[in-house]
């Protein structure tokens, strides 16, 4: 009947499937074998008795081949073993055409406590080659997967052989008989088991943890003690206490006696478990507990790397695992994406550092279970449906590609925030279903968890940016609140020296001219007339030198300004200084100052640049040696050293008092003592003179001063490399 009911129950599962219709075939065999040796112990006549035995060795015949072809199916081996498949069909068709015949049936005879049990015939003995010669070939072909797979489908091997090995020796004690042996036929109830346990290491792809039947079996066996020694504890005390167990105070105390019985049997159960899970299941114990733990934990950190290093850390160690991780979803670039927080044991090259919103997150975004890759391949053989097993193998691969074995969503309502990415058990033992539940509930708070978290970052994040905006805005504002002042004053400045530089010589000029136009000049004598003529002459020199530096300085005011060197040419230092020195020897001249140009015997490599403006810096610079020494010495010199063109200018004039020294590059700065020995400087020699330096790659200026005995200004410039 329980191998009826299997078979047809696996076909109906899918009864395209071969494993399924083999399966079916087999159960076939076992009942065809069973029913006729129900009745046969009813058997008057050894007719009858003979006829029940030939009915039922017709299935018998039957079993070890089926079993055979069956356990070929499962291990997918049938394309190789067909011919060996072929073969023992015929052998057991062959067989089973004998049975009619004396030749497996010698007779009936009556044997131990057998009214009748048979002698056997030659083919007897074939069959039962054939029976222990495809058992053992079966158990050898399931022995040697087994040690070969991991993890579920070693379970299921596992479950299979032990219920073949229990029901085939079991069924071999029904042929001791035969032989005279007196050992009876225990088959029937081993064959059974054999079917159930086949049946259900095929049919349930999450097979249970042997440690939690294990367990459950101790505690029923637990209560049932319990119940026993209660019960035998009354059987004594009643009749001592009222004589009778069926007196009437008996059956009065009974009211009390049961739900004392009740109360304590909870108690005892609860007691039970407590001690079985604390001495011989503490690993299942202490899993849980270390789920439970870790789930309040989560709760605790605000913080979401601590969250994924406590998630990866506790399941990978407690569960014994090869490797595990977290990806997180990424949304940047508007491309959704599931990244790596944390993972110990992949190799990141494999395609785990990218997962892309795809087939594997959608389906574990509807699902919201755990993926289990083993299961997978299962699930696609033994669907009817072609595109469910296409799509089943397609999750497989992605599964796959990411060298994950288990897959969990971290959902937070309907968003899949992450996956919890896991690889195998270290002892290669398959996920039960207890882990699965013990991982979805802590799935399950940990996308609460990490949800939370990543809230929390997000406002800290927001309350940062919108401080660092604040902290920028303000400082934008500064820095141009004081660039206006600086303006300001510049402007302030800039009309201050206007008015005072441009205005005097010109207020000089007009009033010499119109002495001359009201004729109060025709009264001097010629020569004064002409001393007059030549200051206004001077004046003017004067003015257009001012404008021209005010010109020349807001030209190359300018963070641009640049000395491009595409736009340069090759010049040598030495023409520009020799024109400068000429230029400015009357002037030196009239100062009673001597000046000297040194040039080097050996010409110095050419520099690129623009003639006009270095001609201007150095000029600027000369002049401002004559300018502020009175009656000494101004020395031009020019070196080369390495890729550098280095010119000094020395003075032993009045020097540069401390206080000024680090103003003199400035706009329209002047030292006091400069001030009083030459009015009408503008202060924006040196300022040119430094951005005309400076804006030549590499060029750089720098000076020594001392009050009262000289100043020495030292600039370099790079020299013009080879080829450009
Ligand atoms: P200006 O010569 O028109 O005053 P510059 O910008 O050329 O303006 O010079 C700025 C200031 O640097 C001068 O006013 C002066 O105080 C100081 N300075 C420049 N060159 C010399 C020098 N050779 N000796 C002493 N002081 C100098």
């Amino acid at each position: 009947m329980v191998s009826v009911f299997l078979g047809l129950f696996i076909l109906w599962r899918n009864h395209k499937s071969k494993i399924n219709q083999t399966f079916a075939l087999f159960c076939l065999g076992v009942a065809l074998w069973s029913f006729p040796y129900i009745l046969w112990p009813f058997a008057n006549t050894a007719g009858d008795a003979l006829r029940d035995f030939r009915l039922s060795y017709i299935g018998a015949c039957f079993i070890p081949v089926f079993y055979f072809h069956f356990v070929v199916r499962w291990l997918d081996i049938y394309e190789k073993k067909k011919t060996m498949v072929y073969l023992s069909h015929f052998w057991a068709i062959a067989l089973s055409l004998a049975i009619p015949t004396k030749l497996f049936i010698a007779g009936m005879v009556p044997k131990f406590s057998m009214k009748f049990w048979a002698e056997p015939g030659i083919f007897f003995h074939l069959y039962l080659v054939m029976f222990f010669g495809y058992f053992f070939y079966s158990s050898y072909l399931l022995f040697r997967k087994f040690r070969q797979e991991t993890g579920l489908k070693k379970q299921q091997i596992k479950f299979v052989l032990i219920g073949m090995i229990l029901s085939f020796l079991g069924a071999s004690t029904n042929y001791f008989l035969w032989y005279g042996i007196n050992i009876p036929p225990y088959g029937d109830i081993f064959a059974s088991s054999f079917v159930i346990f086949t049946a259900y290491a095929i049919l349930r792809y999450r097979l249970m943890d042997m440690r939690v039947i294990v367990r459950t079996f101790l505690i029923y066996l637990a209560d049932g003690m319990y119940a026993y020694v209660f019960y035998s504890f009354l059987i004594i005390v009643y009749p001592l206490l009222w004589g009778s167990v069926y007196s009437i105070y008996a059956v009065l105390a009974g009211l009390v006696v049961t739900p004392i019985f009740v109360v304590t049997l909870f108690g005892f159960d609860k007691q039970a478990k407590r001690i079985l899970d604390k001495y011989f299941f503490y690993s299942l114990y202490d899993f849980r507990k270390t789920i439970t733990k870790l789930s309040a934990e989560l709760n605790n950190y605000p913080d979401l790397d601590k969250i994924i290093n406590l998630i990866v850390d506790t399941i990978k160690d407690t569960m014994g695992l090869d490797r595990a991780g977290v990806l997180l979803i990424d949304k940047s670039g508007g491309i959704v994406r599931y990244k790596i927080a944390k993972v110990i044991g992949f190799d990141i090259t494999n395609g785990i550092s990218l997962v892309k919103d795809n087939f594997l997150t959608r389906y574990l975004k509807q699902t919201a279970k755990p993926l289990v890759r083993e299961e997978l391949a299962l699930l696609a053989r033994d669907t009817g449906n072609e595109k469910d097993s296409r799509n089943l193998l397609n999750l497989e691969h992605e599964m796959m590609h990411i060298e994950a074995s288990l897959c969990l969503p971290l959902l937070s309502g309907k968003e899949l925030l992450g996956i919890i990415v896991l690889g195998f058990k270290n002892t290669g033992d398959p996920y039960t279903k207890e882990d699965l539940n013990l991982l979805s509930t802590l799935s399950n708070q940990a996308g609460i968890a990490i949800n939370n978290a990543r809230l929390y970052a997000e406002s800290k994040n927001f309350n940062k940016l919108l401080q660092k905006q604040v902290a920028e805005q303000t400082s934008e504002l500064k820095a141009r609140a004081e660039h206006l002042e600086k303006l300001l004053k510049m402007r302030e400045e800039f009309l201050d020296i206007a008015s005072h530089q441009l205005k005097t010589p010109v207020s000089v000029i007009r009033g010499t001219i119109s002495m001359f136009k009201d004729g109060s000049m025709d009264k001097l004598p010629k020569e004064e007339q002409r001393k007059f003529l030549d200051n206004i002459y001077h004046k003017t020199e004067k003015l257009n030198v001012i404008i021209a530096d005010i010109l020349r300085a807001s030209e190359i005011d300018s963070e641009d300004f640049k000395i491009d060197p595409k736009n340069s040419q090759k010049v040598k230092v030495e023409n520009i200084l020799q024109s400068v020195y000429d230029d400015l020897m009357e002037l030196a001249a009239e100062k009673q100052v001597t000046l000297e140009l040194n040039l080097p015997k050996k010409p110095v490599p050419m520099i690129l640049t623009s003639a006009d403006f270095l001609e201007q810096a150095f000029y600027n610079l000369v002049d401002n040696a004559i300018k502020y020494t009175d009656k000494g010495r101004v020395k031009i010199d020019l070196a080369n050293v390495g890729d550098e063109v280095i010119v000094k200018v020395f003075d032993n004039g009045i020097g540069i008092p401390d206080a000024d020294k680090n103003k003199i590059f400035e706009k329209f700065s002047r030292a006091a003592n400069a001030v009083n020995m030459y009015a009408d400087g503008s202060g924006l020699g040196l300022f040119i003179v430094k951005r005309i330096i400076e804006a030549h790659p590499g060029g750089s200026i720098g000076f020594e001063s001392q009050l009262g005995k000289g100043t020495v200004f030292t600039v370099k410039l790079k020299t013009a490399k080879a080829g450009s």
